[in-house]
């Protein structure tokens, strides 16, 4: 039987982290494995499903060790790996050992982050987290954060304490009265923005159709003429501008400066979503991209993407914790106004979920083990494989590099050679389908934006986050790229689909 992840909480030995390979958790423990199983989506799952059996709830179990040996054969054969160097597809990184022992400590806890009783060392433990991450954005002693489900979340809740900024500037209480007197709202962010925008703006009452999209220019970033030009247009309240510090495809990071110049002229909340970018700040070599991140009224960032932790310990920043306000809420059996007046108080006031995992511990034990140091020389790493795989691109006829290199993403294509676009697209896929359901290879895919009469094509994506990785196997992983490519092409009679 495959052996159960540690999920004990062993002192990890202090190590120096520059010298061997970094300390991941994998649940497969098979070395000839690829990052994904082979197979078709439907074996795979079909697989897993009778291992389970019938999906009843046994009336009697099989007690707990059988239990624990059944779902870690479980994830170890048909789960992902992660720490496989051929994992290369999302933001989503191996996670540290470090992390996952104290992410076990967090659950046997079972502490809560709402209230003072349900848990007062993990509050402690969330304060000085998000104290040391204000502080490494730049933000003065008036910030604070809190720790959310993640970047979607960190999100909705920036967008959600815009809105209730913009209408108290007009009279209106949204929160007592709804959205009534807040005339046509608008959210201006990138084309290139993540989704959790707009599902902001309809969650929010404001309407998809309220978040206005920005072109970006040719290296991915936001262009801040047409922002202006948008943000002149009369007849609209704009709420918000967010800018994007690592935009989910590219990397690219809006200009931040100009940006909340500009928002500021109109009285619009400057949201600087770096839920993938702000990882840089651990590396001085990447630091200077978000310079100007301390601009910003308030800062999404995902240490579940650079930073190594298991989903999820996303955080919203606030550079003035008096926003909170907007979550302010008085509640009798969990914090009424004379406990508070003797210390019994909690983080209800921070974030719409009542019960509140303590994400923090395994944050404040990964930032304690590793320091700024250890987690700038994984990034460090990882932005140097990044390019030496846009070289490995460029150096191939068979391949083309579609994007500059900003942080660990590089964005290429299979070479069409003379096939039509709509086939050139096609094939993209394929290969990408070819590597995943061999098991061997797992990278990611998306649509490049149209350009100057150009129509807007697929690409391929590598998102690199595994430090252990080297170029050798970025090589080896490439060489499958193309060998597929060519495979796809050779036996594709009427196009490449
Ligand atoms: C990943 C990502 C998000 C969403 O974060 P989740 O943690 O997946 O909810 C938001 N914005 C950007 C730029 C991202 O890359």
């Amino acid at each position: 039987m495959p052996q159960p992840a540690r999920l004990t909480a062993l002192p990890s030995p202090v190590r120096n982290p520059f010298d061997s390979a970094w300390p991941f958790a994998s649940t497969v423990s098979d070395p000839r494995r690829g990052p994904l199983p082979a197979g078709s989506p439907a074996e795979i799952l079909r697989r897993t499903a009778d291992m389970l059996g019938e999906p009843l709830i046994p009336s009697t179990g099989v007690g707990e060790s059988a239990a624990l040996d059944l779902i870690a054969g479980l994830l170890a054969d048909n789960g992902i790996d992660l720490s496989h160097p051929h994992a290369a597809a999302h933001l989503q990184p191996p996670v540290l050992q470090v992390a996952v022992d104290a992410d076990a400590l967090a659950s046997a806890s079972n502490a809560s982050m709402d209230t003072y009783d349900s848990g007062p060392a993990t509050l402690a433990i969330e304060k000085w987290v998000v104290k040391a991450l204000a502080g490494l954005a730049g933000f003065g002693p008036e910030a604070d954060g809190v720790l959310t489900p993640g970047g979607s979340i960190s999100n909705l809740l920036a967008v959600l304490i815009a809105r209730d900024s913009a209408a108290a500037a007009l009279g209106v209480d949204v929160r007592r009265n709804g959205l009534h007197g807040l005339d046509t709202p608008v959210v201006f962010c990138s084309e290139l923005a993540h989704f959790s925008v707009q599902r902001a703006c309809a969650a929010l009452g404001l309407g998809e159709e309220a978040a206005v999209t920005i072109a970006s220019d040719e290296n991915f970033r936001m262009r801040t003429d047409v922002l202006a030009d948008e943000l002149a247009k009369p007849g609209r309240t704009p709420v918000a501008v967010v800018a994007t510090a690592g935009t989910t495809d590219f990397g690219s990071v809006d200009p931040i400066a100009p940006i909340a110049a500009l928002a500021r002229q109109y009285g619009a909340w400057v949201h600087v979503d770096a839920a993938y970018g702000f990882g840089a700040l651990f590396s001085d070599q990447l630091a200077p991209l978000l310079a100007d991140l301390s601009r910003a009224d308030s800062v999404t960032l995902d240490l579940h993407k650079i930073g190594w932790q298991p989903a999820a310990a996303s955080v919203l920043l606030v550079a003035d914790n008096n926003r909170f306000a907007s979550f302010g809420r008085s509640v009798d059996y969990l914090n009424p106004a004379d406990d508070i007046d003797s210390g019994l108080d909690g983080l209800l006031g921070r974030s719409l979920q009542t019960t509140r995992r303590p994400d923090a511990v395994k944050v404040a034990t990964t930032l304690t083990a590793y320091g700024r140091a250890g987690l700038g020389a994984m990034l460090d790493t990882c932005h140097e494989l990044a390019h030496a795989a846009a070289a490995r691109v460029v150096a191939d006829s068979n391949l083309e590099l579609m994007a500059p290199v900003t942080l660990t993403t590089v964005l290429f294509r299979v070479a069409g050679h003379g096939l039509e676009a709509a086939a050139v697209d096609a094939l993209q896929g394929e290969v990408r389908r070819r590597l995943l359901t061999s098991g061997r290879v797992l990278i990611g895919r998306t649509k490049l934006p149209a350009r100057g009469g150009r129509p807007a094509m697929v690409a391929l994506k590598l998102t690199l986050l595994n430090p252990n990785a080297t170029a050798s196997d970025l090589e080896d992983l490439l060489d499958q790229v193309v060998a597929t490519g060519l495979d796809v092409r050779a036996n594709s009679g009427e196009g490449a689909a």
